[in-house]
């Protein structure tokens, strides 16, 4: 999240931080500048949390950047905590990066070497590191040299002393956009985010994507732009369609409501199977849900309530505190699920445990039959990309067929969406080559970088 050009940018950042919290609730961090001094302050735990009105009187200027991160790569510790700011022969330089950087191999070593000192243990830092480290003249062109050399999932704003930059990775694997605040008595504000619900708190209008491969530049002057690399084929995440991103946001320029009802309406026409009502998993499942009972004709239920009050302490990695935490967060409606034949819709199975104990939930409240239906295709592989999927050995569908699975979670059926299904739900093609320009490798296994690695680092069980 960025903002350029606004009195009290870090509130607005606050404010876009605030609508970007379902993305990562490990940690948050604010950077400001005003023109002399970059000031970065970061905490474990909410944005709420951490950014008191206290703690936004120490981050002055008209421009800043933010973050909220959970980790893939790095620990998560306070460390790794984003926007990282690095001292350069090029100045001060904040970054904040969504996404993930493969194929690392030596270049942090050669880094090491040629000097840098790095701060923390994320992937991310290298990008500001070979910026700091480039030989090109302008800074400009150090970030679009560094860019060109890292490899994978990049959404990043960065800021110096007096400008931002936002840059998203050749492929477009994760979303990035452009809005604008206009200023009735001088220049726009011009606001960058992951996702564009994060505008309409800031009453920031939608402008465009930054593209996949281009790296803009906004200063005092205006907004410039280049493409720093071309050629380089779209693979642009599905998940952010499927689960990932709010309802609310726009999307690789869809609605992810859009793509999510028509999932829904498309698992309808699929796999369809006489029953009573349909009941969404919530949150995740409901937007699905809708569009599949529109299609069936079946009511659409609440079944399950969630408790929103359920604090992260239960989202525990640790299987004995999940298996808790699911009947802290949801609990059965038996007055609607009582003697029904009930389509549950959930976005997705990934270990199957938290499935088989909502349709256990769901069977021990009275209901006949339990049918589960899954927005988007069995995911057989882990994401190197961004978001934080189990390796093979943890998937169950990379270890058990579809039948398999429907035994593990007790349901009397089991169907997910067809790949193209989902594809053409989420309204590919978005660009032109495979897969209509998506990423859909935690689906299929074929991944659109090279990942030479991926069986030795995670064996799979066959
Ligand atoms: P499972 O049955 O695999 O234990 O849990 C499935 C649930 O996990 C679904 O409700 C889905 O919304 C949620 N989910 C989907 N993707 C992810 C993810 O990447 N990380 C986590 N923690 N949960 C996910
Ligand atoms: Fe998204 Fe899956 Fe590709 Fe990862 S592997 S970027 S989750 S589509
Ligand atoms: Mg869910």
């Amino acid at each position: 999240m960025a903002v350029h050009g606004h009195p009290d940018a870090a509130r607005q950042v606050y404010l876009g931080l605030y609508a970007l919290q379902h993305r990562g609730q490990e940690s948050a961090g604010i950077a400001t500048a005003n023109g002399q001094n970059l000031s970065n302050i970061k905490g474990m735990g909410l944005v709420s949390e951490i950014f008191t009105e206290d703690v936004l009187r120490k981050l002055p200027g008209d421009m800043a950047i933010g973050h909220t991160r959970y980790s893939t790569t790095g620990d998560s510790a306070l460390l790794n905590a984003q926007p990282i700011r690095v001292e350069s022969t090029k100045g001060l330089i904040a970054i904040a990066h969504n996404g993930n950087l493969i194929n690392l191999g030596n270049i942090r070593l050669r880094l090491e070497r040629a000097g840098a000192y790095f701060q923390t243990t994320s992937d991310s830092e290298i990008i500001v590191q070979l910026i700091a480290h480039s030989k090109a003249g302008s800074l400009v062109d150090a970030i679009a040299d560094s860019l060109s050399q890292v490899e994978g999932a990049f959404s990043i704003v960065m800021m110096t002393r007096d400008r931002i930059f936002a840059a998203r990775d050749p492929r477009g694997f994760r979303p990035l956009s452009m809005g604008r605040i206009r200023n009735a008595d001088g220049p726009d504000t011009v606001v960058f985010a992951s996702e564009t619900c994060a505008f309409d708190l800031l009453r920031a209008e939608y402008e465009r994507d930054v593209m996949p491969g281009e790296l803009v530049m906004v200063t005092q002057d205006g907004v410039t732009s280049r493409q720093y690399a071309t050629g380089v084929p779209q693979s642009s995440c599905i998940f952010e369609q499927v689960y990932f991103a709010r309802p609310d946001s726009r999307i690789y320029g869809r609605w992810v409501q859009e793509s999510r009802e028509e999932m829904g309406r498309q698992l309808a026409r699929e796999s369809g199977v006489l029953a009573d009502l349909v009941c969404p998993v919530p949150d995740s499942g409901v937007t699905a849900a809708l569009g599949y009972a529109a299609e069936s004709g079946l009511p659409f239920r609440f079944g399950l309530i969630r408790n929103h009050y359920v604090g992260r302490t239960f989202i525990e990695p640790e299987q004995r505190v999940r298996d808790f935490g699911v009947k802290l967060k949801l609990n059965p409606v038996r007055n609607l699920l009582q003697g029904k034949r009930v389509i549950l819709i959930d976005d997705s199975i990934i270990r199957g445990t938290t499935s088989r104990k909502i349709v256990r939930m769901v069977r021990g409240a009275g209901a006949k039959e339990v049918h589960l239906r899954i927005s988007c295709p069995p995911t057989v592989s882990p994401c190197f990309y961004g978001v934080d999927t189990p390796s093979k050995r943890d998937l169950i569908a990379a270890n058990k067929s579809i039948e398999e699975i429907r035994q593990f979670i007790e349901a009397d059926s089991l169907a997910y969406l067809s790949l193209d299904g989902m594809l053409h739900a989420c309204g590919a093609p978005l660009a032109p080559g495979e897969n209509g320009g998506f990423c859909v490798a935690c689906y299929t296994g074929k991944y659109p970088t090279q990942w030479i690695d991926v069986d030795e680092i995670l064996p799979a069980r066959e």
